[in-house]
């Protein structure tokens, strides 16, 4: 079984902390390989490497720098299949949606290629008589990124090609669970012609986060996980100095108004709740119709096609849904599916059920779609984030209990409103208190172009990710006054300047 490494220096590095942790094929239930853990002490030298690459980077003309993302793009979209391929057989994703995520992750690099233009300041002349000022953002250092399992390459480079772009080293802290899209992907900038030690891969679990969020030469921390550790990242990357911005979970409502085109409506919430198994922080996990009516009629249309799903390997190209990441996810899945059951909701298509007979996959982390009706607020299967291909069902009365659902969950990172009314879907936009919010879109994932962020516990920090929030979370402002000798006065002013 091959041991992983990590990537400092612009080459694969082995583990020295003799910790692993184990990685999986999904689809096959079988370890494929070990994840080294770093020590803290293997953290501090990628810090050590990563910030002695920091200053001739961040004086390489930002074209310069440009450029090399500019080649990095080409690189991946040439790799892109044999990424996916990485990504599907560690995390268990179909080819087609890691495909997909790799699309995503690029069109970051693709923004970020426009960096010379994002990173001019502005200036004002005649400030003063003779003084003019402008205005410039500056790269931080040496930042981290610390990213989840269930988008190994698209989360990252939410991150990385904004922080290079604007003149940081960054080192990544991919998910132990499915580490080598990350290796790959730095090995893919070093081909690009990233100068050495700018982009680092540490792989580890606790011990290398606490490392990176106390080290004193580590200046900013992006994360993306769970709510307790996003929580747990953003108090302790702040209390030591750094600029934190934490995306935690997520509990995804979509409402369906009486009015909505309910065949659309369907074919949106079966992509958005059960593709990716549902491992999306942008899954739609709770549908509110409004009206028992187009409740009834939802239902009776998502029954057949949930029971209908594809399940299968990414190695099947026709499969639609994966298994779960892991034995444990599985279990924890399964177990939320249990309580819903104690808790007194319908269950009415039992994921539990389903059973892998195709030789060699039948230890497969694999669950069926799974549908609840009349599920309430009071229970845990709406109240907490469960991660798998579970939809719940609220029924709402009107337009304002379909709000009021939203309005009473913890979370806030994606909504979606299925409407045929102007007048509803505006009210809806504006009032409903979610970072993301689609019209008759189900999974309103923000351009790259724009930012991506949620709400409520959703976020930990002032800054949303990639977009003009990216380019200000890896920068900070300087502004600089110039006054030049001709006209200057040459005795002291003891009192606080003012132009004019
Ligand atoms: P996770 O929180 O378990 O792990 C995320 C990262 O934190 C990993 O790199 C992991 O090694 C590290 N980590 C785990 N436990 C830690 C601890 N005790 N101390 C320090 N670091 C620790 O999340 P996951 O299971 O890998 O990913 C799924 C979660 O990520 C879901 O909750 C999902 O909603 C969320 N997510 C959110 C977004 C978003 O944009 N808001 C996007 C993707 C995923």
């Amino acid at each position: 079984m091959p041991d992983l490494s990590h990537y400092v220096g612009g080459a694969r590095v082995a583990g020295r902390s003799d910790r692993f942790s184990d990685v999986f094929d999904p689809a096959t239930g079988e370890v494929t390989g070990r994840a080294p853990l770093a020590s803290a002490d293997e953290v501090a030298d990628v810090v050590a490497v990563a910030k002695a690459a920091f200053p001739a980077w961040a004086k390489t003309p930002p074209l310069r720098r440009a450029r090399i993302l500019d080649k990095f793009k080409f690189l991946l979209q040439e790799h892109a299949d044999r990424l996916a391929e990485a990504i599907s057989a560690e995390h268990g994703k179909t080819h087609e949606d890691a495909l997909g995520e790799v699309t995503r992750g690029l069109e970051v690099v693709e923004f970020a290629v426009g960096a010379p233009h994002l990173l001019k300041g502005e200036i004002t002349e005649n400030v003063g008589t003779g003084v003019d000022s402008h205005s410039l953002r500056q790269p931080l250092g040496v930042v981290a990124g610390i990213t989840p399992f269930n988008f190994p390459a698209m989360v990252p480079m939410w991150m990385f090609p904004v922080a290079l772009a604007c003149g940081n080293s960054f080192i990544l802290k991919p998910s132990e669970r499915d580490p080598s899209a990350s290796l790959l992907i730095a090995e893919l900038l070093t081909e690009a012609g990233l100068p050495e030690g700018v982009f680092n891969v540490v792989n580890g679990d606790k011990e290398a986060v606490d490392a990176l969020l106390t080290h004193p030469d580590v200046k900013a921390v992006s994360f993306v996980g769970s709510t307790p550790i996003a929580r747990y990242i953003y108090a302790t990357g702040t209390a030591h100095g750094k600029r934190v911005q934490a995306l935690g979970g997520a509990k995804n409502h979509m409402v369906i108004m009486p009015d909505a085109d309910l065949d659309m409506a369907v074919g949106a919430l079966m992509g958005a709740a059960y593709g990716s198994a549902g491992e999306r922080c942008m899954a739609v996990s709770v549908a509110v119709p409004v009206g028992e009516k187009t409740a009834d009629a939802l239902i009776e249309r998502l029954v057949p096609k949930i029971e209908a799903l594809k399940i299968g390997p990414a190695v099947d190209r026709s499969s639609e849904m994966g298994p779960l990441v892991t034995a444990q996810h599985l279990a924890k899945v399964r177990g939320y599916v249990d309580a819903g059951v104690a808790e007194g909701a319908e269950l009415v298509v039992d994921g539990r059920e389903f059973r892998m007979d195709r030789q060699g996959y039948e230890n497969g982390f694999f669950i069926g779609g799974t549908l609840f009706d009349k599920v309430t607020p009071e229970m845990s299967i709406w109240r907490e984030e469960i991660f798998g291909p579970v939809l719940s069902v609220v029924r709402a009365a009107d337009y304002d209990g379909a709000v009021d659902v939203i309005s009473r969950h913890d979370y806030g990172n994606g909504v979606a409103v299925f409407t045929r009314d102007g007048d509803v879907a505006r009210a809806f936009s504006q009032d409903i208190e979610v970072g993301m919010v689609g019209v008759n879109v189900p999974i309103p994932v923000p351009m790259a172009f724009h930012s991506f962020g949620g709400w409520k516990a959703s976020l930990f920090g002032d800054h949303h990710m990639h977009g003009p929030e990216g380019m200000r979370f890896y920068t900070r402002l300087k502004t600089v006054t110039t006054r030049w000798p001709t006209g200057m006065r040459a005795d002291a002013d003891f009192v606080m300047p003012t132009m004019g």
